[in-house]
Formats: structure tokens, sequence, C-alpha cells
């Protein structure tokens, strides 16, 4: 107080209690754990080692209370969130997929035909069978570009320019893209090539480090192997439920372990990888390649590497939360996070490094097993809300005979604007009544029509206003369908799974968020922060300007 008012008297004041000095910080790691809900890491700290998690609770700052305020809780929308410190409505991810109202076509977030993919062997009919929604992509190029707002990794591109050196992994390609901005380098895993893979957006061809790694034979040890327990059975909390009738059971890898990964020829070897530790492994020995061979955090210009884990968001999605396999999966990430933060040391040096963990969005519990314990959960029936079925709800509604909704891909339904005015209805009062026809059906808790959000007319609650959030109005739908608290969707495109996130609820918006670094004193944070306030945070302190959208507050238990 008294520092506080003696700088008020001198109307300046011109030093920041206790501010990490910038120059000491020469790398920035920030690492993603997809669908790395809030509460999972703690459920299984008794069963993690010393150098991973437990190193992050013991040395740094862990918030536990740390939820997006976005409605629309997919990867590419949290993603984005964590690179730009914005919400949706400003960096435009809203979605996975949108429509593309020009071209009339549904669009997958991160394509871009004018960036091809690099890549000598490509296999198609090895492409993504489970990452559905990829399938939508009208093309295999990729670049950041349709992210509207810039990332804190290009704000440190603008401070030191041609000088840090700007990396994003994952297997995902919406898991890295976002995180490098328009100035970084990504790299992710085509699972189609076998083979961690960019965009000429980024490179005319490969640096010969990555032909190298490709070219090693580093997925071999997987080959003919199965994902087995990495424990002894009896340390496992749910040993007793391997076997439970909500797993997918995907053919040949079945829903209790071991999961047989595949000779290396076939069909799935690759996509199976993913589904399981073994996507996180790979991930990390390619980085570690890429920070030695590029030379990341190796002099005082604060580099940047970004990780995003993707195996939990599988896992979770085949499994469920509360699955053998997804406490399995989260001991081997507990070794893989360990194994990074060893290697860092070593390399750069952890007093050199700023490390932040989140995730970008938490999932959902398979509503089997909230059946079991007599919890009132189920699956929506997606057959109600085909474009066919909507049309059928709208001709009897507003008595005509035209088709009025062209696609619904959650969480929005499209209209066919033109049909919409050849029928002379109004664009706003077709809405109106399409939501209204949605708000009868099973399941559905809200229905918002894009009209109302962008004149303000929601009612001022926490769901519309993360509804609002999500609005981007180029390419966000004519109505947003909120389906009630556990109610889950387990449709991903085609492939039946055991749950998907996505929606507004809190187990699918809570994720912890954890910074480690020289000066950051340990604690356990309960005070309701946001993913948002990462980039302000981190920009913070390396003292550059915020990201151009940024809404998130720099978190004073780190910066000061
Ligand atoms: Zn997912």
């Amino acid at each position: 107080m008294i520092l506080k008012s003696y700088c008020a008297a001198l109307l300046v004041c011109t030093f920041s209690v206790g501010a990490i000095a910038a120059p000491e910080t020469r790398l920035v790691l920030q690492i993603t754990v997809d669908q790395l809900r809030g509460d999972l890491p703690l459920r299984h700290m008794q069963q993690f080692g010393k150098g991973g998690f437990a190193l992050l609770k013991n040395k740094g700052v862990w918030y536990t209370n740390a939820t997006y305020r976005h409605a629309n809780t997919e990867t590419i929308v949290g993603h984005s969130s964590l690179a730009t410190g914005a919400l949706p409505a400003v960096h435009g991810m809203i979605g996975n997929v949108w429509l593309d109202r020009e071209s009339g076509k549904l669009v997958y977030n991160v394509e871009d035909p004018r960036y091809s993919l690099l890549s000598d062997n490509a296999d198609v009919d090895k492409a993504s069978e489970i990452d559905p929604t990829q399938r939508v992509a009208n093309s295999d190029g990729r670049s950041p570009q349709a992210i509207l707002s810039s990332t804190f990794s290009d704000e440190l591109a603008i401070r030191y320019p041609g000088q840090s050196k700007i990396y994003g992994v994952s297997v995902k390609d919406r898991g890295a893209i976002p995180l490098a901005g328009d100035s970084g380098k990504a790299f992710w895993f085509s699972k189609a090539a076998g083979a961690f893979v960019s965009s000429t957006y980024y490179y005319d061809g490969h640096p010969d480090w990555v032909q190298k790694w490709n070219s090693a034979g580093k997925l071999d040890r997987y080959a003919g192997q199965h994902w087995e327990l990495t424990n002894e059975p009896d340390s496992y909390q749910r040993i007793d439920q391997d076997d439970s009738d909500w797993e997918t059971d995907f053919p040949g890898y079945g829903r209790t372990f071991p999961h047989a990964w595949g000779d290396r020829d076939s069909k799935y070897f690759t996509t199976l990888l993913t589904v399981s530790p073994a996507g996180d492994e790979l991930t990390l020995d390619f980085a570690k390649t890429l920070l030695l061979e590029e030379g990341l955090g190796e002099d005082s210009v604060p580099d940047y590497l970004s990780i995003s884990f993707s195996s939990t968001d599988y896992v979770g999605h085949l499994f469920g939360s509360s699955s053998l396999e997804m406490e399995d999966n989260l001991i081997r990430l507990d070794r893989t996070l360990a194994d990074l933060f060893k290697f860092i040391d070593q390399e750069v040096g952890l007093k050199h490094t700023l490390i932040v963990l989140s995730a970008d969005h938490g999932g959902p519990e398979a509503p089997g097993y909230l059946q079991e314990l007599h919890q009132d959960a189920d699956y929506v029936d997606d057959q109600l809300f085909t474009a066919d079925a909507l049309n059928g709800l709208l001709h009897e509604k507003l008595d005509v005979t035209a088709d009025l909704v062209k696609t619904y891909f959650h969480p929005y339904v499209y209209l066919d604007r033109e049909a919409v005015g050849r029928a002379g209805l109004g664009l706003a009062a077709t809405q109106r009544a399409l939501a209204e026809a949605l708000l009868q059906l099973p399941d559905v808790a809200y229905a918002y029509t894009a009209s109302d959000i962008t004149q303000g007319l929601l009612k001022d609650s926490a769901i519309a206003t993360m509804v609002s959030a999500n609005h981007q109005d180029k390419r966000s739908g004519d109505v947003y369908v909120v389906f009630e608290s556990r109610a889950f969707i387990n449709d991903f495109d085609g492939l039946t799974v055991a749950a998907t996130h996505g929606s507004v609820w809190r187990y699918d918006r809570h994720v912890p968020i954890i910074f480690l670094g020289n000066g950051i004193k340990a604690g356990t944070v309960s005070r309701a922060v946001t993913p948002y306030d990462i980039a302000p945070t981190l920009s913070n302190i390396l003292e550059l300007e915020a990201p151009s959208g940024s809404d998130g507050e720099p978190l004073e238990e780190v910066t000061q």
C-alpha cells in the first residue's frame, strides 16, 4: 500500500514489484493437453512420478478453477483462444467446421488450398478414420490464415524479428497451427503419410532434419505391438472397469487391454498409434529433435515452442474420462511430461524456461458410466437434427414447401438464405421459427438466433453470453443449438464414440492452467480465471504487446 501511494504521489512509477526480468527467459514452452479436464491430473496425482505433474504441482502455480467462456468447446476454438487470448467472436475460429457462405461448402478450420501439404508418401486410404472432422476439408493445404487476430507468438516475432525461433508441434494440424501463429512454423502428424508434415505456407520443402526423422523408422517399434498397462494391475483405480459396454469397440483395437496397434502396413496402424500414449511419445520425440536441430533456447533472445499432446483427446473420445484407458494414458502422459522437463532442463535449463500447461477444452463422461451411478444422462438422437428432419419441421411450422435449412453441423444450424429470401419470410423471422421448432425437440435446452445475438437481444444469462462470445457473423450459423447438461453427442461424423465434448457445460469448459518458471512462487489458486488470460500473461512477463484481440488479464500470481 505504501508503495502504491508513493507511486501515485510521484505520478510516475518506473519499477514493477518483483517482475521477472525478460532476458532470463530463453524459451517459452507452451504445452496443451487436448481434452485434459481440470480435475483429471489431480485425480491421479498419487499414481504419478516426481518429474511430471508433481513437479508442476510442487514448483508451479496451479489454477484449479479455470474455465473457458465460449460455448463451442472444440479443439480449434480452444487452441486459438490459447494462442490469441481472444474469444472466438474475435479470433474467428468458431468451430472445427463451419459453412463458408460464399462457396456454399463446409470448410475445415485450418484448411487452405493455396498452401499444399508437404508430403511425399501420403496414402489417402489411411486418412483419419478417428478424426472425422478433417474429412470435411476440401484440400490438404493448411495455414493459419483464417485466424483473425494476432497470437502471442506473432507478438514475439514483432519484438525480435528474425531472431526469435517460433514453432508449433502436435499430432493434430489444428493443435499445431494456431499456436505457431502467422510468423512461426508448424508441424503435425499426417496419419496418411505416417510422418510429421508441414505445408507450403511454412516451407518450400521440409528441412533435412524433418526428412531424416521421418525416414528413421520411429514408428516401427510399435508395429505388431500392443498398448499395455504401464504399472501393476493392482495399482489402478479402475482395474475392474476395463470392459465397459459404453466404450468404443474399434475393429482390431477392442475395448480391453492390451490394445493391438496392428502391423506397420495395416490400414489403421498410424491412426491407432494416436489413440494411445504412443501418439504423445512420437510428438515428444519429434519436438525434442526440433529443439536440438533448430537450436531453441540457445541465446538470450526468447524462443517459443508449443507442443499440443493429442492422445488424451482420442482416448477420451473412445473410452471416456473415467476408463482404465484414460487412467493409464494419464500415467503415460505424466511420464512424457517428466521426460520433456528433464530434456529441457539439460538442453536449455528450467531456470531459463517459462512453462505453461493448459488444455483446449475439458471432456465429458460417457453417459453409460453416469447411468451406472444412477445419474440422468444419455445420448442425443442425432436423427432428429438432420437437415431433412429440420426442414420437415419448418415446412409444417411455416406452411412452406421449400427446404429452408441448408445444413446442421454442431453446434450451428445454417439456413439456405437464398431460399429464405425467395420464400419472402424474412431472415430473422425464419431463424426464430427454426429456434422455436428446435426447442420442441428432446434434449434441446436453448436455441439462439444469429439475429438476436447480433442485435444484442439475448437475455442476459451465462449461457447466452457464451453463445454470443462464440459468434462471428460470417462463419457462425443462423441458430446455435445448446443441448441439456449430460445430453451427449456420440456421433462423430459417422463414427460412434463413447462421448464427444463441445458443450457449454462445465465439464467441457474446465481446464487446468499451470505456470512454472524462474521467479514464479509455487501455489494453488482457486479463484476463477480463464485460458484467455494465458497469452496476456506471457506477453506481460516478456514485456511484449499482448495479442491484438486479447481479452484476458495477466495473472498476478505469475506476473508479480
Ligand atoms: Zn476431441
